[in-house]
């Protein structure tokens, strides 16, 4: 700048003389320079420079102020243009500097930028990963995961969060754990003690426990056969065969185990939730105690009814022998006395005949003669039988027998010991002056036999429970009876291959039939 007013003040001295505007151009150039002063010497140059104009301008004509103020202008001028090429040089020097410290500022830079490059994404990636690792393990269950970081920034938080939730997560799975496995070793423990065999099938027909009653009776080793298909075990195994079998086993079960021979009753219990089933659990129950108490039973009826069976014989004999003429007259009240003598023998050899069947039939001493039988004969055995007890009440029996039946294939004695059992209960159930009838015609089987009557009838809920053994009709009870003729006669009718049954209405009578095959 100073350069550029001496050079104005230098044109505007050259045109002092001839422009009016030269001493103002040059005086407001050196004011500008005085303003402007930067170098060592160019203020005392400047001073002398406005003295010497204003000399010049006190004395307009002198010339001698010219060369002073050339003097003092070239003065200025060379000392700032000594100072331009002194400060070319530092400046020169300077960007040599600069250029150094830029390439050490740049490789520094360049280093730390790979630095950063390399290992800022560990920075963040390590504690990234290390709670993926734990989230992972917990996912597996491993509870006792924790994470280390010693860092005092978010992540370390993370961590520490991550330690007490995995903690709580432990301790809550380890008291569950114990108690759980505390509650199956109560519940094995409690199985394994029952008396009953029981095994335990998944839905997929899979074993998945077997007590040690259960292991003894099919002869199987619960480990060996763990988790294992069912079916398959069956196919090697008759009794788990009996047992996978659907349909309900009513028959008691005779197994060989344990050196002694037991009796079983097979329940299969099926585990639901809520209505899905999940699985089976199949119940051995040992019923050989109450089989020995039966047997006990049996035995007991046998020799009793057997015992019985001669002295009221020799009653009945007795009481024959009194109604001789030949013995001795008897008074009427005598003769009264003697038929219900005869009576109460009847009834009582009737009782002990059924008790002694039933006996035999349980214990399995009874044998069948099935042979081909005509109809005819059955029925008329039969009414025989019943005809003195249906007088007594004037009940009528009426038979109906279709034309040309065929023979049945029957044992001819138990046969129509069934058919009297339901004439003299249709007697027993009917009011006097009755009618009852027999009916026999062809059925689907061969022939069918019917009894029907018109008196109390059943009510509907007995008649499912009337063929079982020492049932009686709860109103029934002061007529006489052991509840045992319907049962034997099932067991007879079902023995010679055929079907019994009853229909009944109340106060409408009863309908009692069975079925035999034609011979
Ligand atoms: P019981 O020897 O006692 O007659 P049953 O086995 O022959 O035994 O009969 C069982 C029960 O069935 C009887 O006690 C009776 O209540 C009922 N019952 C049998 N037959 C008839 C019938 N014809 N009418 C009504 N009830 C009958």
């Amino acid at each position: 700048e100073s350069l550029v007013y001496c050079n104005n003040m230098s044109n505007a001295l050259e045109n002092m003389e001839t422009s009016r505007d030269a001493k103002a151009i040059f005086d407001s150039n050196l004011t500008k320079q005085e303003g402007n002063i930067t170098e060592v010497g160019e203020k005392e140059a400047t001073v002398e420079l406005r003295k010497n104009f204003q000399e010049l301008q006190a004395n307009p004509k002198d010339p001698s102020n010219y060369p002073e103020i050339r003097r003092s202008l070239i003065q200025i001028q060379q000392l700032n243009e000594m100072a331009i090429l002194r400060k070319y040089d530092a400046v020169q020097k300077t960007s040599e500097n600069a250029k150094f410290w830029l390439s050490i500022i740049f490789t520094i830079l360049t280093l730390v930028s790979f630095i950063f490059i390399f290992n800022l994404p560990g920075v963040i990636s390590n504690p990234i990963s290390r709670l993926s690792e734990g989230i992972t393990a917990i996912a597996k269950k491993e509870y006792q995961k924790r994470i280390y970081l010693q860092q005092d920034d978010e992540f370390g938080e993370l961590a520490n969060a991550f330690n007490e939730m995995a903690g709580k997560l432990d301790e809550y799975e380890n008291s569950n754990l114990a108690q759980i496995k505390f509650e199956k070793t109560r519940i094995e423990t409690i199985i394994n003690q029952m008396r009953d065999g029981i095994v335990g099938l998944n839905e997929k027909k899979e074993i998945l426990f077997m007590n040690a009653v259960a292991e003894k009776l099919l002869g199987l080793n619960e480990k060996d056969i763990n988790g294992k298909y069912a079916p398959d075990i069956a196919l090697k195994n008759d009794l788990m065969r009996t047992l996978l079998q659907d349909r309900p086993n009513t028959e008691e079960l005779k197994i060989f185990a344990d050196k002694k021979e037991s009796f079983f009753t097979k329940e299969t219990i099926n585990v639901q939730i809520e209505s899905q089933v999940i699985g089976q659990v199949i119940v051995l129950k040992n019923v050989t105690p109450f089989h020995e108490l039966n047997e006990a039973k049996t035995n007991f009826i046998a020799t009793v009814s057997h015992e019985l069976k001669t002295p009221i014989s020799s009653i009945k004999m007795s009481a024959k022998l009194l109604d001789d003429a030949r013995i001795g007259t008897l008074s009427l009240e005598q003769e009264d006395l003697l038929q219900s003598i005869k009576d109460d023998a009847d009834r009582l050899l009737k009782i002990t005949g059924e008790l002694l069947q039933m006996a035999q039939l349980e214990t399995g001493h009874i044998q069948l003669k099935i042979q081909p039988t005509e109809t005819q004969l059955i029925v008329n055995k039969s009414l025989q039988a019943a005809q003195s007890q249906a007088q007594q009440k004037n009940l009528r029996i009426r038979s109906n027998i279709d034309q040309s039946l065929p023979f049945v294939l029957a044992d001819p004695d138990k046969i129509t010991w069934v058919l009297i059992n339901f004439l003299t209960n249709a007697i027993k159930h009917s009011p006097t002056n009755e009618g009852i009838e027999i009916n026999v015609y062809k059925g689907d089987l061969g022939v069918n036999f019917e009894v029907v009557d018109h008196g109390l009838g059943i009510s509907a809920e007995h008649l499912p429970r009337i063929f079982d053994r020492y049932y009686k009709v709860p109103n029934d009870q002061q007529i006489s009876g052991t509840g045992l003729g319907l049962a034997i006669s099932k067991e007879f009718v079902e023995a010679q291959g055929g079907n019994i049954w009853v229909h009944s209405e109340p106060g409408e009578g009863s309908r009692f039939g069975f079925s035999l095959k034609a011979a």
